[in-house]
């Protein structure tokens, strides 16, 4: 009874958020499904528009251009998404930060300005990166202390965009579908067969789409953060997009992915940018306090690390990695 073969897939794929996306849902009518999909990338355009650093006028460009002078309005959108940055902020005493603006653009990774900044650029920046500055007023305003802050919510806001899509295509009454946001990845449901999704771990050393491991879930998400996704080389040096606030540099302790599995992708995707920079000790430290959440830490070496709950449940597809108890 489970499996229903009048079921099909329905899947697009698009380019928002600075990455792909790919939306598969199983339907019986198939113009419904498409109508779904379209409703999703509306969705994800809207929160693009609201949230990205890369739209001159998105909410969030508006809060930055404000920085240091006035509290503006934004929409509950946006207020979400900060709000729950800023709570990982505090959680991680910084380690995940989305005042870490300033030195996303110093850095310029991934755009034609990428270069390795002089010490004193990145000291000089690094006394505007603290989110303790990020003010709250009323319902939905939000003003940056200092001229100079500028938030970016790049470690967060494909978690939120993913969590948004997930909503809606449950609300259509639709029981099995894959949503996979440039490697944020949520699976609702059970495959139509009625067994677990199988979620292949990237190989942080092979090109995407390769896998390290399968895990099975139910209903959840995965969201892997690397040092694969965006980098230049320099001298024989990788420099990667997840900088240590601490530092002002590309994170750089041994770790080179970190994947969070659990139910809420927001969550996951400011965890994962969290673990990969409080590195393997404090990382798993950090996720073993919370309740229903798992993460899979890959350092160099490939040597691979598990949460308590994820002993025995991933499956490893490449010999070359090998599990650490
Ligand atoms: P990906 O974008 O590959 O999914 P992440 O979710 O880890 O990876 O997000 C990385 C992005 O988050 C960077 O491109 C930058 O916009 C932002 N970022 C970089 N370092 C941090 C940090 N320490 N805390 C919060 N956001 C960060
Ligand atoms: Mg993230
Ligand atoms: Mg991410």
């Amino acid at each position: 009874p489970a499996c229903n073969p009048q079921k099909q897939m329905i899947t697009d794929s698009a380019y928002m958020l600075g990455t792909h996306l790919q939306l598969s849902l199983w339907t019986e009518d198939k113009a419904e499904g498409m109508a779904v999909i379209r409703e999703c990338f509306q969705r994800i355009y809207q929160i693009e528009q609201k949230m990205s650093v890369n739209i001159a006028n998105s909410e969030v460009n508006e809060i930055n251009r404000y920085a240091g002078k006035e509290y503006v309005a934004v929409s509950d959108d946006t207020m979400t998404v900060l709000r729950k940055g800023f709570a990982y902020a505090a959680l991680t005493d910084g380690a995940f930060n989305p005042a870490i603006g300033p030195l996303v653009k110093l850095w310029g990774i991934g755009t034609e300005k990428e270069r390795v900044p002089r010490l004193d650029e990145i000291q000089e920046v690094l006394k505007y990166v603290d989110y303790k500055g990020i003010k709250f007023q009323d319902e939905n305003k939000v003003k940056l202390d200092i001229d100079g802050m500028q938030l970016d919510l790049g470690g967060i806001a494909k978690g939120y965009a993913a969590d948004a899509v997930t909503k809606i295509i449950r609300e259509k009454g639709i029981k099995h579908a894959i949503i996979n946001l440039g490697g944020n990845v949520v699976a609702v449901g059970k495959k139509t067969d009625g067994t677990p999704w199988k979620i292949g771990i990237q190989d942080p050393f092979e090109p995407t789409g390769t896998h390290m491991g399968v895990i099975e879930i139910t209903d959840q998400t995965v969201v892997t953060s690397g040092n694969y996704e965006r980098y230049f080389m320099r001298d024989g040096k990788r420099y990667h997009h997840i900088i240590d606030p601490k530092t002002g540099y590309p994170s750089e302790n041994g770790v080179i992915s970190a994947t969070i599995i659990t139910d809420s992708s927001i969550d996951a995707d400011a965890l994962s940018t969290s673990v990969y920079v409080l590195g393997l000790e404090k990382g798993m430290k950090l996720i073993e306090s919370m309740e229903g959440v798992e993460c899979i830490i890959i350092t160099e070496g490939k040597k691979v690390y598990l949460s308590s709950g994820l002993k025995g449940r991933l499956k490893i597809a490449n010999d070359g990695f090998e599990i650490v108890d």
